[in-house]
């Protein structure tokens, strides 16, 4: 599998220099010559066993190169549906919760149900259909007669053609309302939070990359991030009219599902503030002399919102309508990435089945692992599942929460299976409503360095497979005892991940850990191209350590060539 080995002799202090390269790279590669040369003047002794090679077994090798994201064939038909069922078609009529919203019904028929009949049973309970899938045929959502959801749900699984019916329980905003004083980036600079810093030399982002945010609303004025705000070519601002002919009137900017209108800020701060935050994690523009930077400083932000105000509690914002908006994401507006910061413990057959769908799309589905419920503790989520984040979709990265320091934070739920990895959401620097910048805690703001992270990385890489960017962000961590019950058992490294990366050999003591090697590097990895050079150099210029172990190259394709 690791490849080539090549011996240096361009160090200027160096005597007869080598070292063994371990090429690790997505595809079997040929034993290659590369060039390498360091831009350091320093010494890099000669290794104990020249010529020798060492295969390292820290990550694992990579997945065999995935195809190109293209959506993939899938038959939507009866059998498949009741394939992805997760419990017995009965156990519909008992709802797990009365926290739902009070008009709603989600409905699957069998798609080969003919018009008359599928008529005849939803208007058997529904005043009016509100949405109908284009992903998922036969899926509906519908306003029921006098809001009695729990009748409607047992009058509809009455017809044989019904394979489920639901409400649409309501989600939580995964966030902390305990604001901070630490009025910095700490997440994105320096070695503290996700690394963007480093990974920003190389790349800041791409301007057709659209991401979805699924969230509460959203200011779209905000002066951090209306450049980075996704506008619909085909459609007219405010004319009433559905000008491109995608079913929604008026989404100029992406739709709110709950209103059923273009405007994604038409409740203000109350449901506007957390997805303003959210947002600009992701894409706040950076480089502009304006407050924050988010991961991405260009992208398109494609806006769905969930929100309403709670009818008994005007400060509160319920989220309902997140199937239609993950639709909207990956069907409509073609969004490679969404960012879902919200959740709740309802296993929801429809979210299940359009997330699974979006997979075949090639979408990435990343999610708040949720801050441990009603007391504020963090839970194990492989013992009380937690969701969407939690559904066995190997499109969806489920994420967690880190302090400043590198803490697992007391309200982030984890999983050694469920988990993926965390990121920095403990006092999160962004934007808010009202045109402002304020500080917010939670799962909620660790998720969406995740999501700009897999669009940094798709930006650069626009054929990546959603796999392939998974494994990058899985592969590329910073190990973090904290995070030993995620997945990866790290924390999010946007620089390794976007790049390629050195590894020093088993036994490598002199610079920082086996998996960390540039810790004392703070730029160690300066440039870290898909294809091209990869640099190594020091932060201070004056290495004097000395290298004397095979060092692994990590990337899941290739090829990399190392130089100057
Ligand atoms: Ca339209």
């Amino acid at each position: 599998m690791c490849a080539f080995t090549h011996a240096i002799n361009r160090f200027g202090a160096l005597t007869a220099a080598s070292f063994v390269l371990l090429a690790c790279l997505g595809r079997p590669a040929a034993a290659q010559e590369v060039e390498v040369v360091g831009r350091s003047n320093a010494g890099v002794a000669a290794p104990n066993n020249p010529g020798s090679s060492q295969t390292l077994s820290a990550f694992g090798a990579p997945p065999a190169r995935e195809p190109a994201a293209a959506p993939e064939k899938l038959v939507i038909d009866r059998d498949w549906l009741e394939s992805r069922l997760h419990q017995p078609r009965d156990e519909f009529r008992n709802l797990k919760s009365d926290d739902y919203a009070r008009q709603h019904v989600y409905v699957q028929l069998d798609p080969a149900t003919d018009r008359d009949t599928s008529d005849a049973i939803l208007m058997g309970v529904a005043t009016k259909v509100r949405w109908r899938s284009q992903a998922i045929p036969g899926l509906f959502s519908i306003e029921v007669v006098d809001g009695d959801v729990p009748n409607a749900v047992n009058a509809l699984l009455d017809s044989p053609e019904v394979i489920y019916a639901e409400p649409d329980y309501r989600q939580y905003a995964d966030t902390d309302p305990n604001d901070s004083k630490w009025d910095d980036l700490w997440n994105m600079r320096g070695n503290d939070g996700c690394r963007a810093q480093w990974a920003w030399d190389e790349f800041t982002g791409s301007s057709n990359m659209k991401i979805a945010i699924i969230d509460s609303g959203f200011q779209t004025n905000h002066p951090d991030l209306v450049n980075n705000v996704w506008v619909n070519p085909g459609e007219i601002a405010g004319n009433g009219i559905d000008d491109d002919n995608n079913g929604y009137v008026d989404d100029v900017n992406g739709y709110d599902v709950v209103n059923d209108d273009g405007d994604p800020y038409d409740n203000g701060a109350t449901c506007g503030g957390h997805g303003t935050h959210v947002a600009g994690i992701v894409g706040a523009r950076g480089n502009n002399s304006t407050g924050v930077a988010g991961v991405n400083w260009q992208c398109k932000l494609v806006l769905l919102k969930l929100g309403v105000v709670n009818p008994n509690d005007a400060t509160d914002c319920d989220l309902y309508n997140y199937t239609q908006a993950l639709e909207y994401a990956f069907l409509t507006a073609g969004c490679r990435v969404s960012n879902n910061s919200y959740g709740s413990y309802s296993f929801e057959q429809s979210q299940f089945n359009m997330i699974d769908v979006s997979r075949a799309y090639g979408h990435i589905f990343v999610a708040s692992a949720g801050n441990g419920g009603t007391d504020g503790v963090g839970d194990n989520n492989d013992v009380t599942p937690h969701y969407p984040d939690g559904y066995n979709l190997d499109n969806i990265i489920s994420v967690a929460s880190m302090e400043l320091g590198g803490g697992r934070s007391g309200f982030s739920n984890f999983g050694s299976t469920t988990v993926d990895l965390g990121a920095p959401g403990g006092s999160v620097l962004s934007t808010i409503e009202g045109s402002s910048y304020g500080n917010k805690n939670g799962t909620s703001m660790a998720s969406p360095h995740v999501a700009g992270a897999a669009a940094l990385i798709l930006g650069k890489y626009p054929d990546a497979s959603y796999s392939t960017v998974k494994w990058r962000i899985l592969n590329g961590v910073i190990q973090n005892n904290n995070f030993n019950q995620t997945v990866s058992g790290g924390v999010l490294n946007v620089h390794k991940s976007l790049g390629v990366w050195l590894d020093f050999g088993a036994g490598g003591s002199h610079l920082g850990t086996r998996f960390e090697p540039v810790a004392n590097m703070a730029d160690g990895l300066q440039k870290t191209p898909w294809t091209g050079v990869l640099n190594i150099k020091p932060a201070n210029n004056s290495w004097t350590g000395t290298i004397n172990q095979s060092i692994e190259i990590r990337a899941p394709e290739g090829p990399v060539t190392i130089g100057q």
